[in-house]
């Protein structure tokens, strides 16, 4: 049949990386680490894992592959499942955060650097694992570099001192095995060219090249820069849409928002285009995307179709998709960044950016992986000259309290781990007092039976609070779920600029008076009444009326779940609850001051002009328009996150009294 084993395994073969199959093997086997470069789509990801087992390098113990994103851990790990003919979660399974398909016979495991960490916790060794493989090292996230530092001390834990770059010894007898660990091997694997920094921290280990086999790309610059990048895509687009013979295009955009209205642009003018031309079959691809539409983007499009795939930068290297001719780019991403350092607290926020020389080089080169390819910058020459050669460690820009948490955890100190770059002192004080404030560190910095239970919770430390705050007030079960919801990668409410007024009318049955957080319980509490009364199907009408995400909506109640066992396994018992009370405006106070507890950090007091200002820091703010507070003045609020885009708006906010913030002031004398 069409994807008979046969063929299948014949495409395998096909990869630049089969030739190099057996080199790749013997310098695994040989070395402890060994770092592999090769470009994107050669084959790495998917191919090196089941080489290593195939040549039975993993003795009895498994492989781990780290990829920085989700939906990059599951898309592969599905693929390599595919192609050794099981399903995934047999041979072959993922973890990620809050989704895992492993079972006791998996022996490639495809995980997200943050899982692999968080692993850590539990076995310091990684004794699971006799080959670890950091994938996409190039990328640089806080935590690959966490596992990188920590991958060296393991090696000399499990394989002796000595062992790093020990090269002609066959592995025959000569390991020193201290305690009863199997030897650990390391492989780094990484797009670009920067290997040397890799080979370098691991005392100078072998480095192996795969070549690549890309055709040439024309590369086309705009002569003036274009601002809106979206409508610069958009008319690119149709040009060679009407122009160009057939070949599929895939359009690099920094993010969800900037896609969703893209594809809706596109659908409304490809009416427009001649009736003889191809059709159009637009695939997007960015993380929250639901795992049935991401398999759609590795189909070929039907003959007399062109498919048009528009990314965020996780086509750059980390997934490569089968087809594309004509790329564009429009020189911008999202990237996480640290912001306001200076006003004394820090946060972490996505803006949007120009990109990388580096990354403008990856994303040209998606257009010549199966012949002569054309890559079209929507920005000028100029621009590109001015672009930094790569990015910024994320460990140099990103807050680092969940991080340190961890490391706390495992007995370390940020100050003495040996990273590949370190962070600098202001982000390491700023992590040290987020987590004092939050009371996972005494004012000594150690770490407190709170920090450590905190650290149990797969969640980012303000959240991890406020739920343990829950558990000491009564309101578990009520924090549990605004925490899951908190915790999903898509939005609950339905923004669309059609239905605005009607959006609005909907969700008034919600709204709770304090804001936002109690909006969300509220959501969820009818949500759960409505699949009660009406099963799956009501649900999902009902969500559709309610201009709700339904796909938020289970997500949330699959993290729940989830939560909940881990609740269950630190003895914090999540049935406890207010409903019995319902209504009560001092138990639902309850609830405010939990989460309060959790998001100190992002607490503000309303000043005379009718903005807010940061209780701990001097940034001046508003109210975010989606937020049920938007035209309320209160005298005190607490946010989940700041969005820069005209303003600093602060979005998901309640109402809190303002005594809630006064404690946190008396912490904040307390920590100086
Ligand atoms: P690398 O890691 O070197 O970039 P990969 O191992 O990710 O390369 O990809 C090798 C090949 O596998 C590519 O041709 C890619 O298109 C294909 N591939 C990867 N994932 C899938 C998938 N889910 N469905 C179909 N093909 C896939
Ligand atoms: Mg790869």
């Amino acid at each position: 049949g069409f994807f008979s084993n046969d063929s299948l395994q014949q495409q395998r073969k096909q990869l630049p990386i089969y030739a190099g199959k057996d080199a790749v093997v013997d310098l695994v086997r040989e070395n402890d680490v060994t770092v592999l470069i090769g470009e994107t789509g050669s084959g790495k990801t998917t191919q090196v894992p089941q080489y290593l087992l195939e040549a039975e390098l993993a003795g009895s113990g498994m492989i781990a592959i780290t990829q920085p994103r989700k939906v990059a851990a599951t898309s592969l790990a599905s693929r390599v499942a595919f192609e050794q003919s099981t399903s995934v979660g047999s041979l072959v399974g993922y973890s990620v955060r809050f989704d895992e398909a492993s079972s006791s016979s998996t022996r490639i495991k495809y995980v997200t650097d943050g899982m692999l960490v968080r692993e850590l916790l539990g076995d310091p060794l990684l004794s699971r694992y006799n080959i670890i493989i950091i994938d996409e090292a190039h990328e640089r996230t806080l935590r690959t570099d966490l596992l990188i530092a920590n991958l060296k001390t393991i090696l000399q834990a499990r394989n002796g001192s000595a062992s790093v770059n020990r090269t002609g010894d066959k592995g025959k007898g000569k390991h020193k095995m201290p305690g009863n660990y199997n030897p650990l091997k390391v492989v780094i694997m990484s797009a670009t060219l920067e290997a040397e920094k890799f080979s370098k921290f691991f005392g100078g280990v072998k480095v192996a090249y795969i070549k690549g086999r890309q055709h040439p790309v024309i590369i086309y610059q705009t002569t003036s820069s274009q601002p809106d990048y979206v409508d610069a895509a958009l008319r690119t687009f149709f040009q060679i849409h009407t122009d160009q013979p057939p070949g599929d295009v895939l359009i690099f955009l920094p993010g969800q928002e900037d896609i969703e209205s893209l594809e809706k642009s596109i659908k409304m003018y490809a009416n427009q285009v001649p009736k003889d031309s191809l059709s159009i079959l637009i695939c997007p691809m960015y993380a929250a995307l639901p795992p049935s539409m991401q398999t759609r983007i590795f189909l070929a499009a039907p003959v007399g179709t062109r498919k048009c795939i528009l990314a965020t930068n996780i086509a750059e290297t980390s997934i490569t998709i089968p087809g594309v001719k004509y790329v564009i780019d429009t020189g911008k991403c999202k990237e996480k960044r640290y912001i306001a350092k200076q006003n004394g607290t820090g946060f972490d926020t996505l803006l949007t950016r120009d990109i990388t020389q580096s990354s403008a080089v990856q994303r040209a080169g998606r257009a010549g992986r199966e012949g002569k390819g054309f890559c079209f910058r929507l920005y000028t020459e100029d621009t590109f000259n001015a672009l930094p050669l790569t990015a910024e460690p994320e460990i140099c820009r990103c807050t680092l309290a969940s991080s340190l948490l961890q490391l706390r955890c495992l007995s370390q100190n940020l100050e003495e781990v040996d990273f590949m770059d370190k962070p600098d002192e202001e982000s390491i004080y700023f992590a040290i007092k987020t987590l004092v404030l939050l009371g996972a560190l005494d004012t000594h910095k150690t770490l407190t039976p709170l920090g450590r239970k905190m650290a149990a919770f797969p969640l980012e430390p303000p959240l991890a609070r406020a739920l343990l705050a829950a558990s000491d007030l009564g309101c578990t079960a009520e924090v549990l779920t605004i925490v899951s919801v908190l915790s999903t990668s898509a939005k609950l409410f339905v923004d669309s600029h059609d239905v605005r007024d009607a959006a609005v009318e909907a969700r008034r049955k919600f709204r709770h008076l304090s804001g936002d957080h109690l909006t969300v319980l509220n959501v969820v509490r009818a949500y759960e009444d409505v699949s009660r009364s009406e099963g799956k199907a009501g649900r999902k009408d009902w969500c559709r009326k309610m201009f709700l995400n339904e796909r938020c909506l289970a997500e949330a109640m699959s993290i729940r779940t989830q939560l909940r066992d881990v609740c269950e396994r630190h003895q914090v018992d999540w049935k406890v609850g207010l409903r019995e009370h319902e209504g009560s405006d001092g138990d639902q106070g309850l609830i405010l001051r939990a989460i309060a507890q959790g998001l100190v950090q992002n607490a503000a007091f309303l000043q005379p002009d009718g903005s807010y200002k940061q209780a701990m820091g001097h940034t001046m703010i508003k109210i975010h328009p989606s937020s049920s507070l938007v035209d309320k003045k209160v005298p005190a609020i607490v946010y989940d996150e700041l969005v820069y885009t005209t303003h600093v708006y602060a979005r998901g906010v309640s109402a809190v009294p303002k005594n809630f913030i006064t404690e946190t002031q008396i912490l904040r004398q307390r920590t100086g």
